[in-house]
């Protein structure tokens, strides 16, 4: 992977050298531990590209690992689409794929040993009342009555637990360590709850379920993880780690770092509410093209490459921070740009009549990128009677008008220069073709009378032309910032935009996935809906910054 060599420093590979230049580490082995409840998005390629980028580089391991603790939100078809996903984006995990449910047991025999040393005890106040009991930021809390159970009672009432003589909420383990610490975390966590769920990898083996501050760092522990890279939402939890590895009986002892989440202005960085928008049928699902999952992103004609540059660009530091969708949007342009083969297409067409054409058919020969000129060479058909842009034509305007208007000359790309002559309009005045006559001589040259000609606009041959679907999407929501419960208030109603229009016939027989450069109208994929009857494209991203149909 060539971007791999620029190599951007920061501060967790400055930890990370430092370890193996002091011989801390002779190796690293890092970890990307989803949970398993909802399809991956772009935040998650952030760390994807950290956790998989940092054992690539320093020939190192990374693991796969899904933080399936909590039964009753995960599924199968998630776990194969984050699998599916990691591998889209050019990784291969390290060994099989691994789960925090494969370590189950070793967990149990931690509680059992924390208890053992009058660490851990049963507890039975109810949710509301441990919530309680917790206090505040600003207040202690206070010890549970059942806080000072003998090792025995506590040993017995867990083994209880774990034969599932108690009902869900009835009783949970929780950690001794001190009900009036500052960190919120350390006031006496609970490290087991009761859950009567099928589990998707244990089916109903357990009905006590270890948390998450419980299991990560005993998993990553037992894993030999020798940076465990976080989000710095868990810089309290950084604690409870440290306190799980100091006090049971293990060799290795991973250290935590955290870093800052990805937000992009727009659009929404959580799981639970893209899954939401899928609820409440804003979105058509997971893989909607207006959602930044990764599985959003790929079928809206993102690359592996654009998004692996994006998270190079922004970057690993400890400040919180927005960035804008048009740092993605370079990325792919600039991919696409290289790669994506041109393409000619009229999203809002209107018919153009060269009156002086024989209506015999050419074939012309176009250059399929001319960034690119390995990409070769297509043939187009050119015919009396055209589709342009509806956009691309004015009766009058001023002189900073480019395009076509009435009495002047354009060159219609990778063809000639045409003159329009006059209009046919409807009964409501709308203009319904559009005639003009054609310079014969000017195929791919300019007028040898020296004349110029400003303005180039594209076309279709109305004959051959193929119909197709074309969907323009905008803005998931229409504020940028949106994090707050009202997020389903600010989605934006207009995020897709539906167009009827035509594509030259050299994509009849395009296929999902493909993407193409429409020339000066963006980059365009062709979408899963597709069919041989019915073309639909996706347009992933306009020619330049702006969100607009007709940007030039
Ligand atoms: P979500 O709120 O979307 O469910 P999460 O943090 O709960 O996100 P996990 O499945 O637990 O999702 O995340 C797996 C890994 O990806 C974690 O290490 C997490 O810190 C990281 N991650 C999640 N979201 C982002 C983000 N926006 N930017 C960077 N890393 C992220
Ligand atoms: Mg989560």
């Amino acid at each position: 992977m060539n971007e791999a060599s620029e190599r951007p420093h920061h501060f967790i590979r400055h930890i990370i050298e430092e370890d193996l230049a002091q011989g801390k580490h002779s190796f690293i082995r890092t970890r990307f531990p989803p949970e398993p409840n909802g399809y991956l998005h772009i935040g998650h390629a952030k760390s994807i590209c950290l956790n998989f980028g940092l054992a690539q580089d320093y020939q190192g391991e990374c693991h796969l690992r899904f933080d399936d603790t909590n039964p009753e939100k995960e599924e199968q078809e998630y776990i194969e689409s984050i699998k599916r996903d990691v591998q889209w984006l050019g990784f291969a995990w390290s060994g099989s794929v691994r789960y925090s449910s494969d370590y189950f047991k070793s967990l149990y025999g931690y509680a059992i040993e924390l208890i053992q040393k009058g660490l851990a005890y049963v507890d039975e106040l109810n949710a509301k009342q441990i919530r309680e009991y917790r206090g505040t930021l600003t207040a202690p809390g206070k010890n549970s009555p059942f806080r000072d159970r003998t090792v025995e009672d506590n040993l017995e009432l867990f083994k209880k637990m774990r034969a599932g003589g108690f009902a869900e909420g009835a009783a949970c383990l929780r950690a001794k360590i001190d009900m009036a610490s500052p960190f919120m975390v350390m006031r006496d966590p609970i490290l087991y709850r009761i859950k009567f769920s099928e589990h998707h990898q244990l089916g109903n083996q357990w009905c006590i379920y270890p948390m998450y501050d419980f299991t990560h760092c005993i998993a990553d522990a037992l894993e030999g993880i020798t940076h465990s890279l976080c989000t710095l939402e868990f810089q309290d939890n950084r604690r409870l780690y440290d306190w799980v590895l100091e006090n049971i009986s293990i060799d290795f002892h991973p250290k935590q770092y955290e870093f800052s989440r990805l937000n992009i202005e727009y659009t929404l960085m959580s799981k639970r509410k893209l899954h939401l928008l899928i609820k409440e049928k804003k979105v058509t699902g997971w893989d909607d093209p207006r959602m930044p999952t990764l599985s959003g992103l790929r079928r809206r004609g993102y690359t592996p490459t654009s998004i692996r540059k994006f998270c190079h660009r922004i970057g690993v530091t400890k400040q919180d921070n927005q960035v804008e969708m048009s740092a993605l949007e370079a990325c792919i342009r600039e991919d696409l740009n290289k790669n994506a083969p041109r393409a000619l297409a009229v999203l809002d067409p209107v018919q153009l009549i060269i009156d002086n054409h024989s209506n015999a058919k050419e074939w012309l020969t176009v250059p399929n990128n001319l960034n690119n000129p390995g990409m070769g060479h297509r043939q187009m058909p050119f015919n009396r009677v055209l589709y342009i842009d509806r956009a691309d034509f004015r009766e009058e305007a001023n002189k900073k008008y480019k395009r076509l208007m009435l009495g002047k000359e354009v060159r219609l790309r990778h063809a000639y220069v045409v003159k329009a002559k006059y209009v046919e309009k409807n009964a409501q005045g709308m203009i319904t073709a559009i005639h003009c006559e054609y310079d014969p001589e000017t195929l791919n040259k300019n007028p040898s009378d020296g004349r110029k000609i400003r303005g180039v606009i594209h076309w279709v041959s109305a004959d051959d032309a193929v119909p197709a679907q074309m969907r323009l999407y905008h803005h998931l929501l229409t504020a940028p910032h949106a994090d707050t419960s009202l997020f389903l208030e600010v989605f934006n109603s207009e995020s897709l935009c539906i167009r009827q229009g035509f594509v030259e016939p050299s994509l009849a027989n395009t296929q999902e996935g493909k993407t193409y450069q429409f020339e000066r109208e963006g980059y365009f994929c062709t979408d899963k809906d597709s069919s041989e009857k019915h073309l639909v494209f996706n347009r992933t991203v306009s020619l330049r910054g702006e969100n607009t149909l007709y940007d030039f």
